[in-house]
């Protein structure tokens, strides 16, 4: 995909806003809750998403994306900022049923969270361009607001991610964060348009084709 290269991670928050954590019967979380998905789950606006076969509770979890740029290791929140060059928003696709039933085995999420397709993802524009500890954000699923954030309310702030996340990788550039989803997740059926969007970066939109 545009703008990620090859081998890049793409690291994954959950449960990084108390109203989506509450919503899902989770506990607020001490520290913060990483998962990852391959870069090959990226798909960029406008190109079509395949319902996953392997489940039904499709769900929509719209989130603001940052791209690494210096990278590096032990990054201190002073700096994280100054680390990143890159803000976009996109989806963290989930099949709900799926990761219940492995949530409640203790078993690993990747059935649920990285699947193909599982990763739409806008645009990037310069991380200067917008303030991200200050950014008001949304979703549209077949024409209903289902999902709005702002990114003061994450539990644990970007700054916060960066200095967690450098502590245990050494991150590198074009390496991405999924920061997280407030509460508002919801079904996406076949057919669905998923539209997200955020202040200052734009609009993008992906259709669901039939099953
Ligand atoms: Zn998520």
């Amino acid at each position: 995909m545009t703008g990620v290269p090859p081998g890049a991670r793409v690291f994954c928050i959950g449960r990084n806003y108390a109203d989506h954590a509450k919503e899902l019967n989770n506990p607020v979380p001490a520290a913060p809750v990483v998962f990852m998905k391959p870069a090959a789950c990226l798909v960029p606006p406008g190109e079509p998403l395949r319902f996953p076969p392997h489940g039904e509770d499709l769900q929509h979890e719209v989130e603001i994306v940052v791209r690494v740029g210096d990278g590096g290791a032990d990054i201190t929140e002073d700096e994280a900022l100054d680390r990143l060059d890159a803000i976009t928003v996109g989806f963290d696709l989930t099949l709900r049923d799926v990761q219940q039933r492995l949530k409640a085995k203790g078993l690993p999420w990747e059935q649920a969270k990285a699947f193909e397709g599982a990763a739409p993802l806008g645009e990037f524009v310069p991380i200067d361009r917008v303030d991200p500890v200050d950014l008001r954000f949304h979703c549209d699923i077949g024409g209903e607001r289902r999902q709005s954030g702002h990114t003061a309310d994450m539990l644990f702030p970007i700054p916060r991610l960066v200095a967690h996340l450098s502590a245990i990788w050494t991150l590198a550039p074009g390496d991405l964060i999924y920061t997280g989803t407030p509460a508002g997740v919801g079904p996406v059926r076949p057919g669905d348009r998923l539209v997200a969007a955020a202040e200052g970066i734009g609009e993008f939109a992906w259709d669901v084709l039939g099953r």
